[in-house]
């Protein structure tokens, strides 16, 4: 599938089309990367929330939530090494003006000259590399100086660091505890792109598990099983994930090990889940920048103090809505028709059902909408659609990722019963209407 830049644009506009993802102020000609999520995207992005959430927090006893504040106070990025070292390599064409990531140039070609090859520059005029920090300013308060910089976080990570005491006493909890947070998040990427793949406004899925050190090659190995096994969870075919370790060159200045959990989206394997070791580095940092002892004390053995280290997993909820979007996305033909199908999983489905009168006559209509109300009441996101052939509605339904079509008809209104469509067999069963709903809520489990 690599470098399918058809099957890309294909997913961009069924994205439009659908309402899943616009771009921002399109109106006003867009602005650099930020995508907004239409009324199907932000059911799927809660899905995807909800189940990360699910799997971190709710069915686990050592892992807390928390949402800390997107500004901070400016001495947390000098302590955790971004103010300094979050940084990309930037170098410039004297000649087309565009820009490069001087450790991207193999992948990456001059878009001015869109025929060349990667990692050809021709008439290029290259300058020497130079740093560039990530890190969005702004300024708290009236005035406009250096004493009133903040930054927007660049990662939802340093707050759970600062807050690590907090939530340790407040949750009762004892090593090996976790924080999870889900939150956003912002990077001035030099290239970003590959639709809402890179952005330079995000939304992160990050979890800090606190351990005793020695005990840390063990966590990062549960951590990398885990996470892989929850995206596999939500659909995605095996064949498509794989690890990438980062070699020494790669490693973030706080990191001792990571993996990339990659994905083979249309434009080649990329990252979309990194698993790290940042052992004791941020929480050192911390204590010394705050003069704020950030030490575990273990509850049966008081001599024994130390600075836990830490396995983060850190996963985009936009890249992990392109990987289920991309792995989802199926043509086939049906009976000599074209159709387009994402096959998303019921549980991350944004509309669950469909209702539909087969014709607007005949009390048909008034069953459904009767029908609709009891699917509604349920908590079941539906749509209803009495429009065109129902040929026409169901297409439409499966483009949407809609996983079942209950249709009304002419048997319905003498017996009571309805038909359920499945997607993505196109097997049709008939229930007795008043089951629709628990029979719904059998399929999604
Ligand atoms: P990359 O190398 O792709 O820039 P990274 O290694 O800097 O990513 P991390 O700092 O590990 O990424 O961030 C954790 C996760 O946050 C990534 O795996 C990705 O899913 C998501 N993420 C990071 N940067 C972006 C971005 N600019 N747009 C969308 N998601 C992002």
């Amino acid at each position: 599938m690599a470098n399918d830049s058809q099957l890309m644009d294909k997913l961009v506009s069924l994205c439009k089309r659908r309402g899943y993802i616009f771009q921002s102020s399109e109106i006003y000609g867009g602005i650099g990367s930020v995508w907004d999520y239409g009324p199907l995207g932000v059911e799927l992005q809660r899905n995807v929330k909800e189940a990360w959430w699910r799997a971190m927090v709710h069915e686990r006893d050592d892992i807390e939530g928390l949402d800390a504040g997107i500004l901070m106070h400016p001495r947390v990025w000098e302590a955790s090494g971004h103010v300094a070292g979050f940084t990309d390599p930037l170098v410039d064409c004297k000649a087309c003006k565009a820009r490069f990531r001087a450790d991207q140039l193999e992948e990456s070609s001059c878009p001015r000259k869109p025929s060349v090859q990667p990692g050809e520059y021709r008439d290029c005029q290259l300058t020497e590399p130079r740093l560039f920090n990530l890190m969005f300013k702004t300024f708290m308060g009236p005035v406009e100086d250096a004493a009133a910089v903040v930054y927007l976080r660049p990662e939802t990570a340093q707050g759970s660091y600062v807050n690590f005491q907090n939530v340790l006493n407040a949750g009762r909890q004892r090593i090996p505890f976790g924080i999870a947070q889900v939150g956003k998040a912002f990077r001035n990427e030099i290239t970003p792109g590959n639709f809402i793949f890179r952005t330079r406004e995000f939304e992160q899925m990050e979890m800090q598990f606190f351990v005793e050190p020695g005990t840390d090659d063990e966590w990062f190995e549960y951590w990398k099983a885990k996470r892989i096994e929850w995206i596999q969870g939500l659909g995605v075919r095996a064949e498509r994930l794989r690890f990438h370790e980062h070699g020494p060159t790669e490693l973030a200045h706080y990191a001792k090990r990571a993996f990339d959990i990659q994905y083979e989206f249309p434009f080649g394997w990329s990252e979309f889940e990194g698993v790290h070791n940042r052992t004791d580095f941020d929480l050192r940092r911390h204590q010394e920048y705050s003069g704020k002892k950030l030490e575990y004390v273990d509850p049966m053995d008081r001599d024994k103090r130390y600075l836990p280290y830490v396995i983060e997993t850190a996963v985009g909820v936009g890249r992990t809505m392109l990987a289920l979007l991309a792995d989802a996305y199926h043509e086939e033909e049906i009976e000599g028709e074209n159709r387009v199908v994402l096959r998303l999983q019921p549980r991350v489905a944004p509309t669950k059902v469909a209702v539909f009168p087969l014709v607007r006559k005949d009390g048909m209509p008034e069953f459904a909408e009767k029908l609709q109300r009891e699917v509604r009441a349920a908590g079941l996101p539906s749509f209803y659609d009495d429009s065109g052939s129902i040929g026409r509605r169901y297409r439409r339904q499966d483009e949407a990722g809609t996983p079942f079509g209950i249709t009304v008809d002419g048997q319905t209104i003498a017996d009571g019963t309805v038909t359920v469509r499945h997607r993505d067999t196109l097997r049709q069963e008939r229930i007795d209407a008043g089951r629709t709903v628990a029979h719904v809520r059998e399929l999604i489990r």
